[in-house]
């Protein structure tokens, strides 16, 4: 299905490899440039996840015998397929999220990073062995398949994040149900075609749509036995609860609160261009965006300086038009929430810099890019996900300081410090309570081969994303101890 202008496409299921359209109600989704109706979903009621949960499970009774070195011939073939697509895929991608054309194909390449690394679960697998570990016993550890896996993604990486899921989950033998973001299933539903196409056989994965009464329903299915989520704080607490309430492995991935951290001695040009990216790249609808700058010291006044200048400059627009820098926020609720943490950081006493309420371009959802200056910590602005583009400036006079500021967030999800100090650089990434570090890097992404997640309330669970950990995720261990008489 392609999404375009003129014509609102109908979304549909898909289920024991055949797409369907189950006719229930119809729910928009939004061109947030634009501000019109690009397709419309239907939303799958109990019975439909029911029947998307029986299909994988009968599907997984046949996938988890096929040999892994055939299981991963699939995921060539899709891996050609969507580099072959892969500028049809961002195209939708910018239409229904609003990210820009280069960022598009950016999580497009990082979406297919993630199957590369799938493509080697021969190796990924592998369980380790030992001979006589007593007198005449070997023993060896195997790798199998745990059954239906469940994946429910957020609007912001709707390329990426459903592959940090389904291509591990189906190379180590498990089926799979995915439920994206209602805000941007079509990204998702292109990809998914390219998998049909690349064959994948019936049942092994099935896509649905739909809200809260699809992602319950998954997470109270007797046959599903792992559920990926990616989104926020809240939502990733009550799935990790919830689902492991029902017994079910889970891995939960929440919000964010980044800080920046820049000392004196950094690189000013080369910090200001990266806090740009990290804070306004994908409007600050990333996990990792910066929210919270912290220069240390004297920082301030030349950091400032640059960045205000640099930030004022930034062209925002329709992300499909060339030379367009930031982009829309998602949806007009978002939008108007954003500009209402702008508001209220006015309210509570901080500086404005830029007000990114100034900027508006055209019938969109777009919002400049806004820099606080003379935050306090209590602050709300301080405090909260605001997931867009809006920087905060919390001054402090050391890196003991930055630290303890760092470390008193609720959130662990990314941070990030600027400095030209190895000493400084070693004591910070060593003392922050933070998942993903970036020493003069400002979005510490991982690659699909490292794991992916945060600490503490941008966590819930055990096994993170993608990497190592995914086959871990996947998978259950066994012992086998064998003597033979
Ligand atoms: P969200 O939590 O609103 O939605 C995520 C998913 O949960 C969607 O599929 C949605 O349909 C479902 N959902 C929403 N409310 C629900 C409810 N009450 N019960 C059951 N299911 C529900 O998140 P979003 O707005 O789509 O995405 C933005 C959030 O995702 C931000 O907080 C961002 O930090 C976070 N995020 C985190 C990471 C990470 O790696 N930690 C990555 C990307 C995004």
């Amino acid at each position: 299905m392609i999404a375009t202008e003129t014509a609102v496409q109908t979304g549909r299921f898909y289920i024991n490899g055949a797409w369907e359209n189950p006719g229930n109600g119809l729910h928009p989704v939004m061109n947030p440039a634009t501000g019109k109706v690009l397709a419309e979903m239907p939303y799958a009621t109990e019975a439909d996840v029911d029947r998307a949960v029986r299909t994988a499970h009968e599907a997984f009774l046949k996938w988890r015998d096929v040999p892994v070195v055939d299981r991963v011939q699939v995921l060539y073939r899709f891996k050609t397929l969507l580099e072959k697509n892969a500028l049809e895929l961002a195209g939708i991608l910018t239409s229904e999220n609003g990210k820009t054309a280069d960022d598009a194909r950016a999580e497009v390449r990082r979406a297919i990073q993630m199957v590369e690394v799938a493509c080697g679960m021969p190796s990924l697998m592998m369980g380790d062995s030992l001979n006589d570990v007593a007198k005449e016993i070997d023993c060896k550890t195997v790798r199998q398949p745990i059954g239906v896996c469940v994946g429910i993604t957020p609007f912001n990486f709707p390329a990426m994040v459903p592959m940090w899921m389904y291509p591990f989950a189906i190379a180590c033998g498990d089926t799979f149900v995915l439920k994206p973001s209602e805000k941007v299933p079509l990204t998702p539903t292109r990809a998914i075609e390219l998998l049909h196409d690349a064959g994948l056989p019936p049942g092994v994965l099935n896509l649905i749509h739909g809200d809260k009464t699809a992602v319950d329903a998954l997470l109270h299915h007797p046959l599903v036995k792992a559920v990926s989520f990616v989104g926020s704080t809240p939502v990733a607490k009550y799935i990790y609860t919830t689902a492991a309430a029902e017994g079910k492995r889970v891995q939960a991935l929440g919000g964010a609160k980044n800080h920046l951290v820049v000392m004196a001695d950094a690189d000013m040009p080369k910090t200001v261009e990266a806090i740009i990216g990290s804070a306004f790249g994908a409007a600050g609808e990333r996990c990792l965006a910066g929210s919270v700058l912290v220069p240390v010291g004297d920082a301030a006044g030349p950091l400032l300086d640059l960045l205000v200048k640099r930030t004022k400059s930034l062209a925002v627009g329709d992300g499909s038009q060339s030379g367009v820098e930031m982009g829309p926020l998602v949806t007009s609720d978002h939008c108007k929430r954003v500009a209402g943490y702008i508001e209220k950081g006015v309210a509570e006493g901080a500086t404005p810099l830029c007000d990114g309420r100034e900027k508006k371009a055209a019938d969109g959802f777009f919002l400049g890019p806004t820099i606080f200056d003379n935050v306090t910590p209590d602050m709300t602005i301080a405090r909260e996900e605001i997931f867009g583009p809006v920087l905060s400036v919390i001054r402090v006079k050391t890196l003991e300081d930055a630290i303890q500021l760092v470390n008193r967030s609720p959130f662990g999800n990314a941070t990030a410090i600027f400095t030209s100090s190895g000493k400084s650089a070693r004591e910070y990434s060593s003392r922050i309570e933070v998942g993903m570090v970036g020493v003069n890097v400002g979005v510490a992404a991982p690659m699909a081969f490292f794991p992916f997640a945060g600490w503490k309330a941008s966590f819930f669970g055990d096994l993170h994303a993608h990497g190592k950990d995914a086959v871990g995720f996947y998978t259950e261990q066994k012992v086998i101890m064998s003597r033979w008489f």
